[in-house]
Protein backbone atom coordinates (compact mmCIF):
# COMPACT_ATOMS: atom_id res chain seq x y z
CA UNK A 1 0.00 0.00 0.00
CA UNK A 2 1.20 3.42 -0.99
CA UNK A 3 0.74 5.07 2.81
CA UNK A 4 2.44 1.70 4.04
CA UNK A 5 5.99 2.83 3.97
CA UNK A 6 9.47 1.73 5.58
CA UNK A 7 12.82 3.01 6.06
CA UNK A 8 14.60 5.46 7.13
CA UNK A 9 13.02 9.04 7.51
CA UNK A 10 14.48 11.27 4.34
CA UNK A 11 17.86 13.39 5.98
CA UNK A 12 17.12 11.87 9.49
CA UNK A 13 18.80 8.49 11.13
CA UNK A 14 15.62 7.49 12.16
CA UNK A 15 12.83 5.24 10.75
CA UNK A 16 9.66 5.34 10.46
CA UNK A 17 9.08 2.44 12.16
CA UNK A 18 10.26 3.86 15.40
CA UNK A 19 8.63 7.21 15.24
CA UNK A 20 5.52 4.94 14.21
CA UNK A 21 5.68 3.22 17.54
CA UNK A 22 7.04 5.70 19.62
CA UNK A 23 4.74 8.05 18.95
CA UNK A 24 1.24 5.93 18.79
CA UNK A 25 2.28 3.86 22.18
CA UNK A 26 4.04 6.79 24.51
CA UNK A 27 3.51 10.40 22.99
CA UNK A 28 0.16 10.26 21.49
CA UNK A 29 -1.95 9.51 24.57
CA UNK A 30 -0.07 11.66 26.86
CA UNK A 31 -0.22 14.75 24.17
CA UNK A 32 -4.10 14.12 24.17
CA UNK A 33 -4.40 14.71 27.65
CA UNK A 34 -1.90 17.57 27.84
CA UNK A 35 -3.93 19.47 25.33
CA UNK A 36 -6.91 19.25 27.35
CA UNK A 37 -4.97 21.83 30.63
CA UNK A 38 -6.45 25.07 30.33
CA UNK A 39 -2.96 26.54 29.22
CA UNK A 40 -2.77 24.97 26.20
CA UNK A 41 -6.52 25.11 25.58
CA UNK A 42 -6.59 28.72 24.93
CA UNK A 43 -4.60 30.28 22.15
CA UNK A 44 -4.19 34.31 21.90
CA UNK A 45 -4.64 35.22 18.11
CA UNK A 46 -5.14 37.89 15.93
CA UNK A 47 -7.63 36.83 13.25
CA UNK A 48 -8.66 40.06 11.21
CA UNK A 49 -5.75 41.47 10.20
CA UNK A 50 -5.19 42.29 6.98
CA UNK A 51 -3.81 40.13 3.99
CA UNK A 52 -0.61 42.52 2.84
CA UNK A 53 -0.16 40.40 -0.80
CA UNK A 54 -3.44 41.01 -2.37
CA UNK A 55 -6.73 41.85 -2.00
CA UNK A 56 -8.88 40.02 0.15
CA UNK A 57 -11.33 37.31 -1.51
CA UNK A 58 -13.66 37.62 0.61
CA UNK A 59 -14.74 36.65 4.20
CA UNK A 60 -15.35 32.42 3.23
CA UNK A 61 -19.15 32.29 3.78
CA UNK A 62 -18.98 27.92 4.43
CA UNK A 63 -20.16 27.52 8.12
CA UNK A 64 -17.72 25.00 9.11
CA UNK A 65 -15.10 27.84 8.61
CA UNK A 66 -16.65 29.27 11.61
CA UNK A 67 -14.66 29.95 14.64
CA UNK A 68 -16.61 29.80 17.82
CA UNK A 69 -15.88 33.10 19.98
CA UNK A 70 -14.85 32.35 24.04
CA UNK A 71 -17.37 32.86 26.25
CA UNK A 72 -15.18 35.78 28.73
CA UNK A 73 -15.69 33.81 32.30
CA UNK A 74 -14.61 30.54 30.80
CA UNK A 75 -10.66 32.37 30.19
CA UNK A 76 -9.14 31.15 33.16
CA UNK A 77 -8.18 34.69 35.42
CA UNK A 78 -3.95 34.11 35.00
CA UNK A 79 -4.08 34.00 31.13
CA UNK A 80 -6.37 37.48 31.73
CA UNK A 81 -3.33 39.06 33.72
CA UNK A 82 -5.88 39.79 36.56
CA UNK A 83 -3.35 37.52 38.65
CA UNK A 84 0.32 37.49 39.01
CA UNK A 85 2.42 36.53 36.48
CA UNK A 86 5.49 34.66 37.18
CA UNK A 87 8.43 35.51 34.98
CA UNK A 88 10.22 32.40 35.20
CA UNK A 89 13.49 32.87 33.19
CA UNK A 90 16.17 30.45 32.37
CA UNK A 91 18.06 29.32 35.20
CA UNK A 92 19.92 26.09 34.17
CA UNK A 93 22.55 25.76 36.89
CA UNK A 94 24.58 23.07 34.79
CA UNK A 95 24.10 24.61 31.70
CA UNK A 96 25.83 28.19 32.93
CA UNK A 97 28.77 29.91 30.66
CA UNK A 98 32.53 30.52 31.21
CA UNK A 99 33.57 32.54 34.30
CA UNK A 100 35.05 34.70 31.86
CA UNK A 101 31.72 36.24 31.40
CA UNK A 102 31.03 36.95 34.36
CA UNK A 103 33.90 39.30 34.78
CA UNK A 104 33.30 41.21 31.41
CA UNK A 105 29.94 41.97 32.20
CA UNK A 106 30.88 43.06 35.65
CA UNK A 107 33.27 45.52 33.95
CA UNK A 108 30.56 46.90 31.21
CA UNK A 109 28.08 47.18 34.20
CA UNK A 110 30.22 48.93 36.10
CA UNK A 111 31.87 51.36 33.28
CA UNK A 112 28.59 52.00 31.18
CA UNK A 113 26.39 54.39 32.04
CA UNK A 114 22.77 53.85 33.47
CA UNK A 115 21.24 55.41 29.96
CA UNK A 116 24.16 53.29 28.24
CA UNK A 117 22.32 49.68 29.88
CA UNK A 118 18.65 51.08 29.21
CA UNK A 119 19.83 51.38 25.82
CA UNK A 120 21.60 47.82 25.90
CA UNK A 121 17.94 46.21 27.04
CA UNK A 122 15.79 47.91 24.51
CA UNK A 123 18.37 46.56 22.27
CA UNK A 124 18.67 43.04 23.23
CA UNK A 125 14.92 42.97 23.10
CA UNK A 126 14.78 44.09 19.86
CA UNK A 127 17.65 41.47 19.07
CA UNK A 128 15.59 38.54 20.47
CA UNK A 129 12.88 39.41 18.25
CA UNK A 130 14.71 39.28 15.07
CA UNK A 131 15.52 34.98 16.37
CA UNK A 132 11.70 35.51 15.75
CA UNK A 133 10.99 33.01 12.93
CA UNK A 134 7.13 34.37 12.93
CA UNK A 135 5.25 37.44 14.09
CA UNK A 136 3.81 37.12 17.51
CA UNK A 137 0.17 38.10 17.90
CA UNK A 138 0.93 38.09 22.19
CA UNK A 139 1.09 41.75 22.88
CA UNK A 140 -1.39 42.33 19.30
CA UNK A 141 -4.61 44.75 20.86
CA UNK A 142 -7.09 42.74 18.00
CA UNK A 143 -5.86 39.65 19.27
CA UNK A 144 -8.19 37.39 21.21
CA UNK A 145 -8.49 33.96 22.78
CA UNK A 146 -9.21 30.89 21.29
CA UNK A 147 -11.03 27.75 22.65
CA UNK A 148 -9.30 25.29 20.63
CA UNK A 149 -11.29 22.62 22.13
CA UNK A 150 -13.96 24.28 20.68
CA UNK A 151 -12.71 24.47 17.78
CA UNK A 152 -11.37 21.29 16.12
CA UNK A 153 -9.00 21.16 12.99
CA UNK A 154 -10.99 19.49 10.70
CA UNK A 155 -12.65 19.50 7.51
CA UNK A 156 -14.28 22.73 6.20
CA UNK A 157 -14.71 22.75 2.55
CA UNK A 158 -11.91 25.65 2.31
CA UNK A 159 -10.76 24.46 -1.21
CA UNK A 160 -10.37 26.34 -5.07
CA UNK A 161 -8.73 29.28 -6.11
CA UNK A 162 -8.34 30.80 -2.74
CA UNK A 163 -6.72 28.00 -1.07
CA UNK A 164 -4.80 27.24 -4.17
CA UNK A 165 -3.72 30.54 -3.80
CA UNK A 166 -1.83 30.30 -0.40
CA UNK A 167 -0.12 26.96 -0.86
CA UNK A 168 1.03 28.40 -4.34
CA UNK A 169 2.39 30.97 -3.39
CA UNK A 170 3.65 29.20 -0.10
CA UNK A 171 5.97 27.13 -2.78
CA UNK A 172 6.39 29.08 -5.81
CA UNK A 173 8.02 32.06 -3.78
CA UNK A 174 8.98 31.23 -0.66
CA UNK A 175 10.83 27.73 -0.78
CA UNK A 176 13.73 27.83 -2.18
CA UNK A 177 12.05 26.80 -5.44
CA UNK A 178 14.76 25.73 -8.21
CA UNK A 179 14.09 28.18 -11.14
CA UNK A 180 12.77 25.91 -14.18
CA UNK A 181 10.37 23.92 -11.79
CA UNK A 182 6.78 24.40 -12.98
CA UNK A 183 4.80 22.45 -10.77
CA UNK A 184 3.61 23.75 -7.21
CA UNK A 185 5.59 20.73 -5.33
CA UNK A 186 9.29 20.17 -5.25
CA UNK A 187 10.03 16.63 -7.61
CA UNK A 188 12.15 14.23 -5.45
CA UNK A 189 14.92 13.80 -7.92
CA UNK A 190 15.20 17.65 -7.98
CA UNK A 191 15.20 17.94 -3.94
CA UNK A 192 17.80 15.33 -3.68
CA UNK A 193 20.41 18.45 -5.90
CA UNK A 194 19.39 21.07 -2.91
CA UNK A 195 21.47 22.18 -0.05
CA UNK A 196 20.63 20.36 3.21
CA UNK A 197 18.91 23.62 4.42
CA UNK A 198 16.67 24.21 1.48
CA UNK A 199 15.36 20.56 1.37
CA UNK A 200 14.75 20.19 5.14
CA UNK A 201 12.87 23.72 4.76
CA UNK A 202 10.50 22.29 1.57
CA UNK A 203 10.29 19.20 3.66
CA UNK A 204 9.02 20.57 6.85
CA UNK A 205 6.19 22.75 4.77
CA UNK A 206 5.32 19.81 2.80
CA UNK A 207 4.69 18.08 6.00
CA UNK A 208 2.57 20.31 7.72
CA UNK A 209 0.66 20.49 4.23
CA UNK A 210 0.32 16.65 4.48
CA UNK A 211 -0.32 16.99 8.26
CA UNK A 212 -3.19 19.60 7.60
CA UNK A 213 -4.43 17.18 4.47
CA UNK A 214 -5.20 13.83 6.53
CA UNK A 215 -6.55 15.98 9.47
CA UNK A 216 -9.18 16.88 7.06
CA UNK A 217 -9.45 13.22 5.16
CA UNK A 218 -9.79 11.63 8.78
CA UNK A 219 -12.20 13.87 10.13
CA UNK A 220 -14.41 14.81 6.56
CA UNK A 221 -18.34 15.82 6.95
CA UNK A 222 -19.07 12.56 6.40
CA UNK A 223 -23.62 13.93 5.81
CA UNK A 224 -24.90 17.35 7.05
CA UNK A 225 -27.30 16.76 9.09
CA UNK A 226 -28.66 20.38 9.50
CA UNK A 227 -29.51 19.61 5.63
CA UNK A 228 -31.49 16.79 6.52
CA UNK A 229 -33.03 18.65 8.95
CA UNK A 230 -32.41 16.49 12.13
CA UNK A 231 -29.95 19.08 14.15
CA UNK A 232 -27.26 21.57 13.81
CA UNK A 233 -24.31 19.12 13.26
CA UNK A 234 -22.76 16.95 11.08
CA UNK A 235 -21.05 13.82 11.61
CA UNK A 236 -17.35 13.69 11.08
CA UNK A 237 -15.57 10.49 10.26
CA UNK A 238 -12.54 8.86 8.29
CA UNK A 239 -13.01 9.54 4.33
CA UNK A 240 -10.70 6.98 3.20
CA UNK A 241 -11.52 7.91 -0.86
CA UNK A 242 -10.53 11.53 -0.20
CA UNK A 243 -7.08 10.34 1.70
CA UNK A 244 -6.09 7.61 -1.28
CA UNK A 245 -7.34 10.89 -3.83
CA UNK A 246 -4.38 13.26 -1.81
CA UNK A 247 -1.61 10.59 -1.22
CA UNK A 248 -1.70 7.62 -3.36
CA UNK A 249 0.93 6.93 -6.31
CA UNK A 250 -1.29 7.10 -9.37
CA UNK A 251 -3.17 10.58 -8.46
CA UNK A 252 0.12 12.58 -6.69
CA UNK A 253 2.43 11.52 -9.85
CA UNK A 254 4.10 9.36 -7.19
CA UNK A 255 4.73 12.36 -4.66
CA UNK A 256 2.04 11.04 -2.01
CA UNK A 257 4.50 8.82 0.00
CA UNK A 258 7.00 11.37 0.09
CA UNK A 259 4.90 14.13 0.80
CA UNK A 260 3.46 11.29 3.88
CA UNK A 261 7.42 10.66 5.13
CA UNK A 262 7.70 14.79 4.74
CA UNK A 263 5.01 14.66 7.95
CA UNK A 264 7.94 11.70 9.67
CA UNK A 265 10.24 14.92 9.09
CA UNK A 266 8.41 18.21 10.51
CA UNK A 267 7.37 15.93 13.20
CA UNK A 268 11.14 14.85 14.31
CA UNK A 269 12.52 18.25 13.57
CA UNK A 270 9.85 19.13 16.02
CA UNK A 271 10.27 16.65 19.14
CA UNK A 272 14.28 17.59 18.72
CA UNK A 273 12.75 21.31 19.36
CA UNK A 274 10.99 20.19 22.55
CA UNK A 275 13.77 17.88 23.63
CA UNK A 276 16.85 20.91 23.03
CA UNK A 277 13.73 23.20 25.42
CA UNK A 278 12.98 20.52 28.01
CA UNK A 279 15.11 22.44 30.89
CA UNK A 280 13.51 25.53 30.01
CA UNK A 281 10.18 23.93 29.20
CA UNK A 282 10.20 21.71 32.35
CA UNK A 283 10.92 24.90 35.11
CA UNK A 284 7.40 27.02 33.28
CA UNK A 285 4.77 27.84 35.65
CA UNK A 286 2.14 26.78 33.33
CA UNK A 287 0.51 29.58 34.94
CA UNK A 288 -3.15 29.81 34.54
CA UNK A 289 -4.07 31.10 38.14
CA UNK A 290 -5.64 27.63 39.39
CA UNK A 291 -3.17 25.90 41.70
CA UNK A 292 -3.96 22.33 41.26
CA UNK A 293 -4.33 22.52 37.79
CA UNK A 294 -1.05 24.19 36.87
CA UNK A 295 0.54 21.78 39.70
CA UNK A 296 -0.92 18.84 37.14
CA UNK A 297 0.34 20.40 34.19
CA UNK A 298 3.53 21.35 34.64
CA UNK A 299 3.64 16.93 36.26
CA UNK A 300 2.47 15.97 32.42
CA UNK A 301 4.93 18.32 30.91
CA UNK A 302 7.41 16.77 32.64
CA UNK A 303 6.37 13.43 31.88
CA UNK A 304 5.71 13.98 28.60
CA UNK A 305 9.39 15.85 27.98
CA UNK A 306 11.27 12.74 29.79
CA UNK A 307 9.55 10.47 27.44
CA UNK A 308 10.19 12.95 24.22
CA UNK A 309 14.05 13.08 25.67
CA UNK A 310 14.28 9.20 25.89
CA UNK A 311 13.73 8.71 21.88
CA UNK A 312 16.47 6.82 20.60
CA UNK A 313 17.24 9.45 17.14
CA UNK A 314 16.43 12.68 17.67
CA UNK A 315 16.86 14.99 14.12
CA UNK A 316 20.43 16.60 14.21
CA UNK A 317 20.24 20.33 13.37
CA UNK A 318 24.13 20.78 14.40
CA UNK A 319 24.44 19.47 10.78
CA UNK A 320 23.09 23.03 9.52
CA UNK A 321 24.27 26.47 8.67
CA UNK A 322 27.89 25.62 9.26
CA UNK A 323 30.04 27.56 7.34
CA UNK A 324 30.83 31.18 8.33
CA UNK A 325 29.36 33.93 5.96
CA UNK A 326 27.09 31.90 3.23
CA UNK A 327 25.68 29.79 5.84
CA UNK A 328 24.69 33.15 8.16
CA UNK A 329 23.24 34.46 4.82
CA UNK A 330 21.03 30.97 3.99
CA UNK A 331 19.99 31.53 7.80
CA UNK A 332 19.13 34.77 7.17
CA UNK A 333 17.21 34.33 3.98
CA UNK A 334 15.58 30.96 5.46
CA UNK A 335 14.43 33.34 8.39
CA UNK A 336 13.26 36.22 5.58
CA UNK A 337 11.51 32.82 3.69
CA UNK A 338 9.51 31.49 7.11
CA UNK A 339 8.02 35.07 8.01
CA UNK A 340 6.96 35.72 5.34
CA UNK A 341 4.73 32.17 5.01
CA UNK A 342 3.67 33.28 8.94
CA UNK A 343 2.20 36.58 7.28
CA UNK A 344 0.53 34.93 4.28
CA UNK A 345 -1.17 33.23 6.82
CA UNK A 346 -3.27 36.31 7.55
CA UNK A 347 -4.36 35.61 3.84
CA UNK A 348 -5.91 32.15 4.45
CA UNK A 349 -10.30 32.59 3.35
CA UNK A 350 -11.50 30.82 6.21
CA UNK A 351 -10.73 31.47 9.37
CA UNK A 352 -10.96 28.02 11.08
CA UNK A 353 -8.36 27.19 8.58
CA UNK A 354 -6.32 30.55 9.83
CA UNK A 355 -6.77 29.44 13.13
CA UNK A 356 -4.81 26.54 12.63
CA UNK A 357 -2.76 27.52 10.35
CA UNK A 358 -1.56 30.45 12.18
CA UNK A 359 -1.32 28.03 15.25
CA UNK A 360 1.00 25.34 13.19
CA UNK A 361 3.60 27.80 11.36
CA UNK A 362 4.44 29.74 15.13
CA UNK A 363 4.39 26.47 16.59
CA UNK A 364 7.22 25.64 13.73
CA UNK A 365 9.06 29.26 14.05
CA UNK A 366 9.04 28.49 17.60
CA UNK A 367 10.77 25.08 16.71
CA UNK A 368 13.03 26.34 14.24
CA UNK A 369 14.02 29.01 16.72
CA UNK A 370 14.76 26.86 19.16
CA UNK A 371 17.00 24.95 17.19
CA UNK A 372 19.19 27.39 15.35
CA UNK A 373 18.74 30.83 17.44
CA UNK A 374 21.49 29.54 19.83
CA UNK A 375 19.76 30.58 22.60
CA UNK A 376 19.28 27.04 23.42
CA UNK A 377 23.01 25.62 22.57
CA UNK A 378 24.98 24.16 25.59
CA UNK A 379 27.50 27.20 24.71
CA UNK A 380 24.51 29.94 24.75
CA UNK A 381 25.45 33.08 22.94
CA UNK A 382 26.87 36.16 24.77
CA UNK A 383 24.02 38.15 23.99
CA UNK A 384 21.50 35.72 25.89
CA UNK A 385 23.91 36.38 28.95
CA UNK A 386 22.87 38.45 31.86
CA UNK A 387 25.05 40.18 34.60
CA UNK A 388 24.67 37.14 36.69
CA UNK A 389 26.03 34.75 34.07
CA UNK A 390 22.47 33.41 33.26
CA UNK A 391 20.13 32.79 30.00
CA UNK A 392 18.82 35.71 29.78
CA UNK A 393 15.82 35.55 27.39
CA UNK A 394 12.22 34.19 27.17
CA UNK A 395 9.82 32.20 25.14
CA UNK A 396 6.07 34.01 25.24
CA UNK A 397 3.12 31.89 26.59
CA UNK A 398 1.73 32.34 22.88
CA UNK A 399 4.90 30.03 21.71
CA UNK A 400 4.82 27.90 23.85
CA UNK A 401 1.24 26.88 23.13
CA UNK A 402 1.45 26.86 19.80
CA UNK A 403 4.64 24.70 19.96
CA UNK A 404 3.21 21.85 21.89
CA UNK A 405 -0.46 22.58 20.26
CA UNK A 406 1.30 22.03 16.72
CA UNK A 407 3.17 19.35 18.03
CA UNK A 408 -0.24 17.63 18.93
CA UNK A 409 -1.16 17.90 15.70
CA UNK A 410 1.21 16.23 13.73
CA UNK A 411 1.57 13.35 16.79
CA UNK A 412 -2.52 13.54 15.81
CA UNK A 413 -1.59 13.22 12.27
CA UNK A 414 0.57 10.27 12.29
CA UNK A 415 -1.82 8.14 15.07
CA UNK A 416 -4.39 8.84 12.24
CA UNK A 417 -2.05 7.83 9.44
CA UNK A 418 -2.07 4.51 11.18
CA UNK A 419 -5.85 4.36 11.23
CA UNK A 420 -6.20 4.62 7.88
CA UNK A 421 -3.52 1.56 6.92
CA UNK A 422 -5.46 -0.27 9.22
CA UNK A 423 -8.76 0.66 7.05
CA UNK A 424 -6.80 -0.11 3.94
CA UNK A 425 -5.68 -3.38 5.09
P1 LIG B 1 -4.21 21.17 -2.05
O1 LIG B 1 -4.07 20.52 -0.72
O2 LIG B 1 -4.82 22.54 -2.09
O3 LIG B 1 -2.75 21.21 -2.69
C1 LIG B 1 -2.42 22.03 -3.83
C2 LIG B 1 -1.31 21.34 -4.61
O4 LIG B 1 -0.16 21.21 -3.77
C3 LIG B 1 -1.66 19.90 -5.01
O5 LIG B 1 -2.32 19.86 -6.25
C4 LIG B 1 -0.30 19.25 -5.09
O6 LIG B 1 0.31 19.50 -6.32
C5 LIG B 1 0.49 19.95 -4.02
N1 LIG B 1 0.53 19.23 -2.74
C6 LIG B 1 -0.49 18.65 -2.07
N2 LIG B 1 -0.09 18.13 -0.91
C7 LIG B 1 1.25 18.36 -0.84
C8 LIG B 1 2.26 18.08 0.13
N3 LIG B 1 1.98 17.46 1.29
N4 LIG B 1 3.53 18.47 -0.12
C9 LIG B 1 3.85 19.11 -1.27
N5 LIG B 1 2.93 19.43 -2.21
C10 LIG B 1 1.65 19.06 -1.99
N6 LIG B 1 -9.20 22.50 4.50
C11 LIG B 1 -10.02 21.91 5.42
O7 LIG B 1 -11.00 21.26 5.06
N7 LIG B 1 -9.76 22.03 6.77
C12 LIG B 1 -8.70 22.75 7.23
O8 LIG B 1 -8.50 22.87 8.46
C13 LIG B 1 -7.82 23.37 6.29
N8 LIG B 1 -6.78 24.12 6.69
C14 LIG B 1 -6.03 24.77 5.76
C15 LIG B 1 -4.98 25.60 6.20
C16 LIG B 1 -4.23 26.30 5.27
C17 LIG B 1 -3.12 27.19 5.75
C18 LIG B 1 -4.51 26.18 3.88
C19 LIG B 1 -3.71 26.96 2.87
C20 LIG B 1 -5.54 25.35 3.44
C21 LIG B 1 -6.30 24.65 4.37
N9 LIG B 1 -7.33 23.81 3.95
C22 LIG B 1 -8.13 23.22 4.90
C23 LIG B 1 -7.53 23.53 2.53
C24 LIG B 1 -6.78 22.25 2.08
O9 LIG B 1 -5.45 22.24 2.54
C25 LIG B 1 -6.74 22.10 0.56
O10 LIG B 1 -6.16 23.24 0.00
C26 LIG B 1 -8.12 21.89 -0.06
O11 LIG B 1 -8.76 20.80 0.52
C27 LIG B 1 -8.00 21.65 -1.57
O12 LIG B 1 -7.23 20.48 -1.80
P2 LIG B 1 -6.60 20.06 -3.19
O13 LIG B 1 -6.81 18.61 -3.38
O14 LIG B 1 -7.08 20.94 -4.28
O15 LIG B 1 -5.00 20.23 -3.04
Amino acid sequence: CFCQLHGRIDDCSCSIDTVDYYNNVKIYPRLRSLLNKDYFRFYKVNLKRDCPFWADDSRCAIRYCHVETCQEDLIPSGLKGQAKQPAEKYKDEELNCKDDYNAELGYLNTTISKRAREEFAIWTTYDNAQENFCLIDENDSDAEYVDLLLNPERYTGYKGFSAHRIWNSIYMENCFKPRNSFHTYIQSETLNHMCLEKRAFYRAISGLHSSINIHLSAKYLLSDKSELGIDNKGKWGPNIDEFIRRFSSETTNGEGPNWLKNLYFIYLLELRALAKASPYLAREEYYTGNEGEDWDTKLAVKDLLGIIKSFPEHFDETNMFIGGEPAKKLKEEFKHHFRNISVIMDCVGCDKCKLWGKLQVQGLGTALKILFSGMFDENVPELYINSKNKRDFQLERTEIVALVNSFGRLSTSIYELDEFRHILR
